[in-house]
This record gives C-alpha cells, sequence and structure tokens, in this order.
C-alpha cells in the first residue's frame, strides 16, 4: 500500500510570507524540532540567497554529525540550470533539491509575458533536472507551481519530462488555495495514475480548505498507486492566508473518520512533540496561536458549558477527539512573575551566567563562558527578542555551528 509523508516547508513558504521572518538560528531550531518529531524532510531554506548559504551549509553539517539525522534537508530552487549550478556553487554539499516553474497558462501567459511557450517549460525543466542530476543531486522533486489551474495534460507532459530525466517526485501546488477536496482528488489521482511516481500536496488556505485539500490529495495520489508527500507549515504559517498545518494535517490523518484505516503514514510521527514545536514557532514568528487551533490552541481542550464539562469529567471521550497528552501537553510550565534576567545583544557576563546556571549548564572556564555570550549577543541581535532555552543551550553545545550561522556578510556592493 502507499504511504504518507511529511515535508515542513516553515523555513521556506512560512519565511518568505508578508511581515514574518526566522533568524538563522530560529529556522535551525524548527528544523531540529521537526527532526525530533520524526518529519521526514525539511524544506530548509532558499540555497540561490546569500544570506542563506552558511545557514544551509551549517544545517548540513548538523546533518553530518547526526544532530538532524534522519531528517531530510532539501534547498527550493526556481528550475533553471543558473539557479541550479548557483545553488551547488553556493551550497556545495547540498544533495536534495526541489525545483520549481510556474505550468498554469495564467502564469505561462502573465509572468512570462510571452517569451515563454509551453514547449519552452518543458525544456527549461529538463534541462534543469539534468543539470542538478550532473551537480550529483541524491533526490529531486520538481514542483509545478500554479497546478490547480493548469490542465491535466499539460501537468501530466510536464511531470513525465521531469520523470524521464530523472526526477523522483511532482509537486502538485495549488498555489492559490484554489481546489476543493473533490477537484484536488480527482487530479491528484488522475496525475498519479498518469505518472506512476510519487507526488507532493502542497496547498493554500485562501478558501480555508489546506488541510482538507491535503487529506484528499493524498487519498487522490493513493488511490492512483503512488506514495503521497505532503507539504505542511508549523502554525499554517505561509503565503497570504498561510499552507496546510503540520499539526492539524496528521491528526486529521491520524484521527479523522476512517482515514487511517486505509491511508497510513510511512514514518510514525511523534506527536507529543507537537506542543514544544508550535508554542517555539508562535515566538519566533511573534504570532500568537489562535485559541481555537487545533490540537495546539488554547481552547482545544478547553471546556466551560454545563453539559460540555460534566461530560468531558465524566468521560473526556464524551466531548474530546483525542488526548491533550498525545500533543505533548499538559506539562507544568514555569512563568516568571516576578525579577527576569534576559538574553539580550548587550548582555555581559554575569546575567549569562545566571542564565545558563539555572539550566544546570556551567563552563570550563571564563573564556570559554565569554565566548558563548558573545555569540548569544549576536544570536540577540539577529532575533530582537530574548533567546529561549533551547536556543542558548544549542549555542553553548554547537558554538562553532552557532558561529556560522550568526555570521552574514553581505557581498561587495557595485561602486
Ligand atoms: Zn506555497
Amino acid at each position: 500500500m502507499p504511504k504518507i509523508y511529511f515535508i515542513d516547508v516553515t523555513n521556506r513558504d512560512g519565511v518568505q510570507t508578508a511581515r514574518l521572518g526566522l533568524s538563522k538560528l530560529e529556522k535551525t531550531m524548527i528544523n531540529v524540532f521537526l527532526n525530533r518529531m520524526g518529519i521526514f524532510q525539511s524544506e530548509f531554506g532558499f540555497p540561490t540567497t546569500t544570506h542563506e548559504s552558511l545557514y544551509l551549509q551549517a544545517n548540513l553539517e548538523l546533518a553530518d554529525i547526526g544532530v538532524l539525522r534522519p531528517i531530510r534537508l532539501q534547498g527550493w530552487v526556481r528550475a533553471t540550470v543558473h539557479d541550479v549550478d548557483r545553488a551547488f556553487a553556493l551550497v556545495p554539499g547540498i544533495t536534495h533539491l526541489n525545483l520549481s516553474m510556474s505550468t498554469s497558462n495564467q502564469m505561462i501567459n502573465a509572468k512570462f509575458q510571452g517569451k515563454r511557450s509551453r514547449d519552452d517549460i518543458l525544456k527549461t525543466v529538463a534541462e534543469a533536472v539534468d543539470a542538478a542530476k550532473d551537480h550529483g543531486a541524491k533526490t529531486l522533486g520538481v514542483n509545478a507551481e500554479d497546478a490547480s489551474r493548469t490542465e491535466l495534460d499539460f501537468l501530466t507532459r510536464f511531470g513525465l519530462v521531469a520523470k524521464e530525466h530523472g526526477a523522483d517526485r511532482v509537486r502538485y501546488c495549488d498555489t492559490l488555495g484554489y481546489d476543493n477536496p473533490f477537484s484536488i482528488y480527482d487530479s491528484t489521482r488522475a496525475l498519479a495514475e498518469n505518472l506512476g511516481m510519487p507526488i507532493e500536496l502542497h496547498c493554500h488556505g485562501d478558501l480555508g480548505m489546506a488541510v482538507a485539500n491535503s487529506l484528499a490529495g493524498a487519498r487522490g495520489v493513493m488511490d492512483g498507486g503512488q506514495d503521497a508527500y505532503i507539504n505542511t507549515t508549523v502554525n499554517g504559517i505561509g503565503e497570504r492566508a498561510g499552507n496546510a498545518d503540520l499539526v492539524a494535517t496528521v491528526l486529521a490523518i491520524t484521527k479523522s473518520k476512517g482515514f487511517a484505516e486505509k491511508y497510513q503514514l510511512g514514518k510514525a510521527i511523534d506527536m507529543t512533540k507537537a506542543w514544544k514545536l508550535a508554542k517555539f514557532a508562535s515566538y519566533a514568528f511573534g504570532v500568537p496561536i489562535p485559541v481555537n487551533q487545533p490540537g495546539v490552541g488554547a481552547n482545544a481542550f478547553a471546556h466551560a458549558s454545563g453539559i460540555h464539562a460534566d461530560g468531558v469529567l465524566k468521560d473526556p471521550e464524551n466531548y474530546e477527539l483525542y488526548d491533550f497528552t498525545e500533543l505533548g501537553r499538559g506539562e507544568p510550565e514555569l512563568v516568571e512573575t516576578g525579577r527576569e534576567i534576559c538574553s539580550g545583544e548587550y548582555g555581559g557576563l554575569s546575567g549569562f551566567s545566571h542564565l545558563m546556571g539555572r539550566m544546570a549548564v556551567s563552563f570550563e572556564d571564563e573564556n570559554q563562558a565569554r565566548s558563548i555570550v558573545e555569540l548569544v549577543r549576536y544570536a540577540n541581535v539577529e532575533a530582537q527578542k530574548p533567546l529561549v532555552k533551547d536556543e542558548l543551550l544549542f549555542i553553548a553545545k554547537y558554538p562553532q555551528i552557532a558561529r556560522k550561522l550568526l555570521t552574514l556578510t553581505p557581498p561587495e556592493c557595485a561602486a
């Protein structure tokens, strides 16, 4: 039976969202948390963007030393030879890529303004896949941007070209959130049958159906005989109205009526890590989790009305589909209500030693402590808010990698 895998795209779609962003350390922590949760792959950034280079390299180093393993780290580029060459030049260790190209008539005509025909699109994608293979890419996804507004015949031709040239998957992008569960099921099933290769689902929430469409699209792919790879973001943060929320989508697959009896995960996901990940992403993005967010919202397990409260006290299953402990909730959290020492870009050794001492971290000598304080200061310059415990521990444990993450050197300006 075909299976479902998760590719989280918070560090690509999430960070390209208007008004929102993450520091390189925050992006790294998201990868660390996704890995602990058992997510198959993280779309970890933009290998053609110069300010991402050291972050991407540092994360690949974390994979080499086993910290970011088994999660697969994959970069996103446009499907052109130029971008592929540049990706491998700037991030030589990269081995997994997704190559993106617009496929709808709307985008081909309106973005390329008559400069590219459909045949040009196919040729460009074929050349980009060939180039990535030549550079030694181990796995390649090819993204059909605006797939939901692309005729199935052309989408099939597009996928077959990608497959013939050695791509491993095609990404069906519902870029504008235009699909509904019925339409995406039909499209992805036909596409899976026509292509005979695994398909990714990339759904947006412009009509409030990103999670439902991901589920229906995955079912279409699997009924078509192929593995489905669902794209999600943490807390659903992504372009405009956002992407399919990671936690809600996993819950929908594993808990909704009858679905998991036939359609199963290819890799176990540890949902007890969900709460921590959602809270961290909320803090890092500066976007509160809505109170009614599935699983991780403040009201997800709250009951007030008489009939519900009485019912849930007698048996939680009366009014709860799943238990809060399954999401890693229920542990008491210490909230400081008095004096607080925070990390900051102008912080010093005394405050830092106090912070680390509370986490039972000690240093060999003052020099070592001073060098870590310096890194913490730089991390604060990027984040512009106090670091959380996991970030401080990460810097103390991997100072050389942290230094790389925090090094941002713009290229020379043309006079
Ligand atoms: Zn997107």
